[in-house]
């Protein structure tokens, strides 16, 4: 039986670190470049310019075949959006950037959603600030000794609160040396409690949020494009976390919680 989880060596952790930093360098600087009138094509070609000048790689091109350097899904776009020359960016639109960047045989994972506009919508703006919330309050329960479910349920309270849909075909994930590696990371509760957490998992915690019902569709054309089925925005936020003797630590945020 394949493991449930994986524990990562010291110097394995060191890496991680390194190209999780890295990640939320990426991040932030396709978040602060991107603006109404752009391509997202364009956009995905500056990740694509800052992954190289970070010396690092994209962990996302060509996994499973995966055409872009990150992931940039619009509205009602949920995940794995790809860049496009056609599509260009509005100031009404919100925007979900993903980016995996692997340094030295180690990944880092980090996603963030927001609106191009200065004054989003109230609905907009409490879709954005849920999903950060949830994120945050699944990051509090990453500590040694609870259940990988402890996390799970934080999330999935967080949305209820605000009655937001909670996408159930994507989840998070074990991450590190590989973009994917045990275990999923549900953002609803599960049927049993999953593993112990424990000093040395590296989890991408990543909830997904729609202002409808989680149901979602994948781009018949593309295969790629997850979109809510009744057209809803959708909102995803991510982090990197280590599991440690102490309190989690966020590896795509430079402060430590
Ligand atoms: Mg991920």
């Amino acid at each position: 039986m394949a493991a449930s989880f994986v524990i990562h060596s010291e110097d394995e952790i060191r890496r991680i670190k390194i190209a999780a930093a890295a990640t939320a360098r990426v991040r932030d600087e396709v978040a602060k470049r991107a603006c109404p009138g752009m391509s997202t094509l364009e956009l995905d070609e500056i990740a694509a310019a800052l992954i190289a000048q970070e010396n690092g790689r994209s962990a996302f091109l060509g996994y499973g075949g995966f055409p872009g350097h990150i992931c940039i899904s619009l509205n009602e776009e949920v995940v794995h959006g790809i860049g496009s020359a056609n599509r260009i960016m509005t100031e009404d639109d919100i925007v979900s950037i993903d980016v995996g960047v692997e340094i030295d045989g180690a990944i880092g994972d980090t996603a963030l959603t927001f609106a191009l506009r200065p004054d989003p919508s109230p609905a907009v703006e409490m879709l954005l600030k849920t999903t950060n919330d949830a994120l945050m309050a699944g990051i509090e329960q990453a500590v040694c000794g609870n259940y990988l479910n402890d996390v799970c349920s934080a999330i999935e309270k967080v949305a209820k609160s605000q009655k937001l849909g909670v996408v159930r075909d994507f989840v998070g994930h074990g991450v590190g040396i590989k973009l994917h590696e045990p275990p999923e990371i549900p953002n609803f509760r599960m049927a049993s409690r999953g593993p112990k957490l424990q000093k040395g998992m590296v989890l991408a915690i990543e909830p997904m949020f729609n202002l409808g019902t989680e149901k979602i569709t994948v781009d018949r054309i593309d295969h790629w494009t997850v979109r809510t089925r009744d057209k809803s925005l959708s909102a995803h936020f991510e982090h990197t976390v280590l599991i440690t003797d102490n309190k989690p630590e966020i590896l795509t945020w430079p402060k430590m919680m």
